[in-house]
């Protein structure tokens, strides 16, 4: 029996910076260099980036799972509120 711990670690940068990061730890290359010319932004996919539940400004960037794939993911990052569990994705 095996079990993995997932370790938190901060994304450092602006926030274009961050989703450009996400996008290529995610393989969407493409989608990450629209954001490198401007054509996606932080701000288009979050706004001001707080929970719609409960306003909160920090989220966890969740792992692509193989249960992802299986239930038909979209492909697109999701993210988790740090302090309710909302999810919702970049
Ligand atoms: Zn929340």
């Amino acid at each position: 029996m095996k079990f993995f711990q997932i370790t938190v670690t901060e994304i450092e940068g602006k926030p274009n910076e961050i989703l450009a990061k996400v996008y290529r730890q995610n393989n969407m290359e493409r989608a990450a260099s629209f954001v490198d010319k401007g054509e996606i932004t932080m701000e288009d996919r979050l706004g001001e980036g707080k929970c719609t539940e409960c306003g909160n400004t920090e989220w966890d960037v969740k792992p692509f799972t193989y249960n992802d794939y299986m239930n038909g993911g979209n492909g697109k990052p999701n993210i988790e509120c740090r302090n309710c569990g909302y999810i919702t994705h970049l």
